[in-house]
């Protein structure tokens, strides 16, 4: 049986994640070279390495915004072809660095888009889910305002609200604390815990090594396009067995 239109079927007993042999070059230049793992349904992931090293390609590969050159990338048991991207999309949410609200639209606007959109749900149905989930990043007061007037903070948070509004069954994090300022980074950052802790299988590029060692279940160092260090977060933290990770980590960690 074919899985219904809009959405991947979800095989419970695969990984949420499978990639197999990834590789990615940009003209002659090779950035991914050969990238496999598997994360569990339910595990944060965080992925750190140097500027460079390839982890937004990777992300981006993730949810086809990128299409590999080699490899296979497996969503809930399903192997992903390039006709399959806008099912791809649907389960895998993406947050970016730069926030992307659209600016001539309300808060509760941005979050009801995509769901009056692309998923057609009837204006009262999109405007509760809205508000499901601009409550659970504790925007829902925010929802008559526009982006402009909000923080860098309160940008990122209905950023998230937006994808999570999607139900995807996978968020990627693309460095979404990388622009905001200390004080506003640990509200992001609260509210992505919050995720991890709800079970949200989730995959995160970050700079914050605080946030990768407390929360992840696991950490991978990137270094030029491969794979350098893959474990737990207390022992690629306290026993990296690459030499390039010590190094990156000892300039974080002092
Ligand atoms: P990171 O996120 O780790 O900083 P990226 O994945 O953004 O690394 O980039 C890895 C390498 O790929 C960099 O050298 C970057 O210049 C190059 N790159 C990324 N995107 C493109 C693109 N669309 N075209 C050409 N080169 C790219
Ligand atoms: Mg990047």
């Amino acid at each position: 049986m074919s899985a219904p239109a809009a959405s991947l079927s979800v095989d419970t007993t695969a990984p949420a994640i499978r990639v197999v042999g990834v590789t990615k070059v940009f003209g002659t230049v090779p950035v991914l070279r050969g990238i496999s793992f598997d994360l569990e349904r339910g595990k944060v992931l965080s992925i750190i390495g140097a500027s460079g090293s390839g982890k937004s390609t990777l992300l981006r590969c993730l949810n086809y915004l990128e299409r590999p050159t080699s490899g296979e990338i497996w969503i809930d048991g399903e192997q992903i072809n390039p006709a399959q991207i806008a099912r791809v999309r649907a389960e895998v949410g993406m947050v970016f660095q730069q926030f992307n609200l659209w600016p001539h639209m309300t808060v509760a606007q941005n979050v009801m888009e995509a769901l009056l959109r692309v998923r057609k749900l009837p204006i009262t149905e999109a405007r509760a889910r809205a508000e499901h989930y601009l409550a659970k990043v504790n925007m829902l007061e925010a929802g008559a305002r526009y982006p402009a007037k909000l923080s860098g903070g309160q940008q990122q948070r209905v950023a998230i609200a937006r994808a999570l509004a999607m139900e995807p069954q996978i968020m990627l994090f693309d460095e979404a604390t990388s622009s905001l300022d200390p004080e506003l980074t640990s509200e992001v950052l609260d509210v992505m815990r919050g995720l991890a802790t709800d079970g949200m299988t989730m995959v995160v590029v970050t700079h914050e090594m605080g946030f990768a060692r407390d929360v992840s279940d696991r950490v991978m160092f990137l270094h030029q396009g491969v794979i350098e260090e893959d474990g737990a977060p207390a022992l690629v933290f306290s026993h990296p067995a690459s030499e390039r990770c010590r190094q990156f980590l000892s300039k974080y960690l002092g």
